[in-house]
């Protein structure tokens, strides 16, 4: 007899398990506990559904297999961040982060085996984007950071940022499905405003976020609001410059009414001047907006480096004069290469994916 081809059970949308369960002479209700089992469970094999008899169990397993991740490396920072390498079907690794503070335990997930971008400050860049995750691989990426947060922490997972690897406005579909299932009573049932997406800044998929009034939060990695500089530092302006950008964050309040945050970087010699920081004010008064200072994470041997306490302190007064917001964000996980553009898979098992 020829072996039936086996597929990824979790592929199956809810309906499309309730047909498999009919057509197999099963009941349908009976369907709706393994997807249970599957997402909000997280069960990763078939004999784990105890409520499903053994007959049924068989019966799935000659059809299909669970496709989970696996986390093949765990890092522990003496800061308490815990980082994953995270091992894929096809053997390809992405990292993703736990973030432990004294109010709340943050996911950081990747949306990308490596990244398309060019960022030249960021460690990511390096790598190349190899795929696209799909959207599974990004709801277990959560699941396991849940878990660790339990069994290190026995406390809630709170929060999840998508700022690991990768450009999440490029893989917006499978971003948009793993966020749909997190959300979802049938999933973690996790509050979207407790989600923030951060992008580099796609003027037109920002504008497709506000169409389809998606209701997590958006952050935009800036680091600079005058062109020439924001250019050297991230080819993709280039292509969008501030004032497209700007134009799609008009859009985006007007549509959903949600502030936006501003990451930025200051560097030394790079936009560690007033004039950088009072565009920067400026750039904020399009809509209501705060911005998030956040340290450099040196990623090599020093093109760039963090700009002086001074200069920091220079961006606060001329940002809190004008009535914006700014607070100033320490790097976490630094010594194990898990801070923000550091995730590079430079652990051992990460070499299989250079
Ligand atoms: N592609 C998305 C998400 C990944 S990067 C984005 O660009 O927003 C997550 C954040 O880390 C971004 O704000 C990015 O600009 C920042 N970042 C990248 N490299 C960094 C580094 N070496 N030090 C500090 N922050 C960095």
């Amino acid at each position: 007899m020829e072996e039936i081809q086996k597929r990824d059970i979790r592929k199956l949308s809810l309906s499309e398990l309730e047909e498999f369960f009919l057509s197999q002479g099963e009941k349908k209700f009976r369907a709706k506990q393994v997807y249970e089992w599957l997402w909000n469970k997280s069960l990763k094999n078939f004999d784990d559904m105890s409520n499903i008899s053994l007959s049924t169990r068989e019966m799935l397993k000659t059809h299909f297999s669970i496709n989970h991740i696996h986390v093949d490396l765990m890092q522990h920072s003496t800061d308490g961040t815990i980082k994953n390498a995270v091992k894929l079907y096809d053997e390809k690794i992405v990292e993703s982060v736990l973030i432990p503070t004294s109010k709340r335990i943050t996911a950081c997930v990747s949306s990308q085996v490596g990244c398309s971008l060019d960022c030249n400050f960021c460690a990511t860049a390096r790598l190349k984007r190899m795929r696209n995750l799909n959207p599974d691989e990004i709801y277990d990426q959560v699941v396991a950071i849940k878990e660790e947060a339990d069994t290190y922490f026995q406390r809630p997972l709170t929060n999840i940022v998508f700022m690991g690897m990768g450009e999440p406005l490029l893989n917006y579909n499978n971003v948009i499905e793993a966020i749909d299932k997190i959300t979802s009573p049938d999933g973690l049932g996790m509050a979207a405003r407790r989600i923030t997406l951060s992008t580099v800044g796609i003027p037109k998929m920002i504008k497709k976020m506000a169409d389809d009034e998606v209701k997590f939060n958006l952050a935009i990695s800036l680091h600079s609001a005058i062109n020439e500089t924001r250019s050297r530092l991230m080819p993709i302006n280039d292509k969008s410059p501030l004032e497209e950008l700007g134009e799609s964050l008009k859009y985006w309040y007007q549509k959903t009414k949600r502030k936006v945050t501003y990451e930025y970087v200051i560097w030394d010699g790079v936009n560690d001047d007033e004039r950088h920081a009072l565009a920067l004010a400026k750039f904020c008064k399009l809509i209501p907006s705060k911005v998030n200072i956040i340290q450099y994470n040196p990623i090599d041997e020093g093109e760039f480096r963090q700009a002086s306490q001074e200069a920091v302190d220079m961006y606060v007064r001329v940002l809190e004069s004008q009535g914006i917001i700014a607070k100033v964000r320490k790097s976490r996980g630094q010594d194990i290469d898990a801070a923000c553009g550091q995730l590079a898979n430079k652990n051992e098992v990460g070499e299989l994916t250079k």
